[in-house]
């Protein structure tokens, strides 16, 4: 185990200075990818980093990157992402970027030889707020296609858990062995539009009901499938949409995220048998369609086991967890070894101006990784390059 100490009021001192880029009246952020607070942020995070006397460049789609100078790959990488969603937290990847420097920052500055193995990173536009971006994850997906990613010889996230799981269980780190997979469903319910008056009520082929009687099955099925998926009805439209017309079409958006490909292939069969029967018992025709699939992320054993060891050892309640939430760990895992860690967000809550983690979880997290990184480098087999 390593003496070293990360400086917690350094660490403390940049997230606040970090806040401040799109910051808000009522203590969020706004820095959205591409703006001009989320690029004055990426100077001012590379500044940091040369300040630390350490080397910083940008790739080109905008990812800013740390290392020490003159250091050789391979590198095992850490960081995360410093953009937001709108009216956000000042947490949410901006934790794990800014850990990932200070971590370095300490082993450099100590001469510690697992600094020249090290690589920090902040992500550009993980949250795809834009619609030109496409869903998201655009730094770490150009990362992952990149030559650089070549000489990458794993990657560890450290990251706001953003739900409730481990403040309900009293954890104060997680170690993260997967991310769920998602896969979202169009369903179009076409009855006949119908004058909502004078239509007996069982005469009407009546496309909502259908579609709300549908809605309102969803959480069985998901809970009958796995009591540990997620199901979310995101949007309901009804056509043509007004009070004195029965409405003639339906449309739902369904998304179901779980943590085995096998869960998301029975919520979709049960979803199907689902619509299918109450389409009938409504006298309406169905579609289900899926519209996209995001699989499963497992993430690497060794380092999965690693990083529990490493919790634990310094006595620190830590569990194992799957993660709701996507993360640029998810792409990253596709090349090279990867993992996450998260510490609890008071509340569950994230995505809002109330995020807030307790500092003393930040600094304890922030010194696991740096003790989780040194592990990594120091006893597990480099990966042989097949890229
Ligand atoms: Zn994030």
């Amino acid at each position: 185990m390593s003496s070293l100490r990360i400086s917690p009021q350094r660490l403390l001192n940049d997230l606040a200075e970090l806040a401040t880029f799109g910051g808000r009246d009522d203590g969020g952020v706004d820095r959205i990818a591409g703006s001009p607070a989320d690029l004055a942020s990426r100077t001012w995070l590379a500044n940091r980093i040369t300040a630390a006397g350490l080397e910083s460049w940008t790739d080109p789609i905008g990812n800013v990157f740390g290392k020490q100078r003159g250091s050789r790959g391979p590198w095992l990488l850490t960081g995360s992402h410093t953009d937001t969603v709108p009216a956000a937290g000042r947490l949410d990847g901006a934790y794990g970027a800014l850990a990932a420097i200070e971590v370095l920052r300490t082993l450099h500055e100590a001469g510690h030889p697992s600094a020249a193995a090290l690589q920090t990173v902040a992500f550009w536009d993980e949250e795809g707020v834009l619609p030109t971006s496409n869903g998201g994850l655009v730094g770490s997906t150009a990362l992952s296609v990149s030559e650089h990613i070549k000489e990458i010889s794993g990657y560890v996230e450290l990251h706001i858990e953003q739900g409730p799981r481990m403040e309900d269980a009293g954890l104060e780190l997680a170690v993260v062995d997967g991310i769920v997979g998602v896969d979202r469903y169009l369903l179009v319910i076409r009855g006949e539009a119908n004058h909502a008056g004078t239509t007996p009520m069982i005469n009407r082929h009546d496309a909502g009901r259908a579609a709300s009687k549908i809605a309102a099955h969803l959480w069985e099925t998901a809970d009958e499938v796995d009591e540990t998926m997620v199901v979310n009805v995101g949007a309901m439209e009804f056509h043509p949409g007004v009070p004195n017309v029965v409405p003639g079409e339906a449309h739902l958006t369904v998304e179901f995220r779980a943590a085995s490909e096998f869960a998301l292939l029975a919520a979709g069969d049960r979803t199907l048998a689902l619509t299918r029967r109450i389409g009938r018992e409504q006298k309406c025709s169905v579609e289900v369609s899926r519209l996209s699939h995001k699989p499963v992320v497992r993430f690497d054993e060794s380092y999965v086991d690693l990083i529990h060891q490493t919790c634990t050892r310094q006595g620190v309640p830590t569990g194992r967890l799957v993660s709701f939430a996507g993360h640029d760990a998810s792409v990253i895992s596709s090349k090279v070894p990867t993992a996450m860690l998260f510490v609890p967000s008071t509340g569950g809550i994230s995505h809002s101006p109330a995020e807030h983690t307790d500092d003393a979880y930040l600094v304890q997290g922030a010194q696991v990784l740096l003790e989780t990184l040194v592990e990594i480098e120091q006893t597990l087999p480099k990966p042989v390059y097949l890229h």
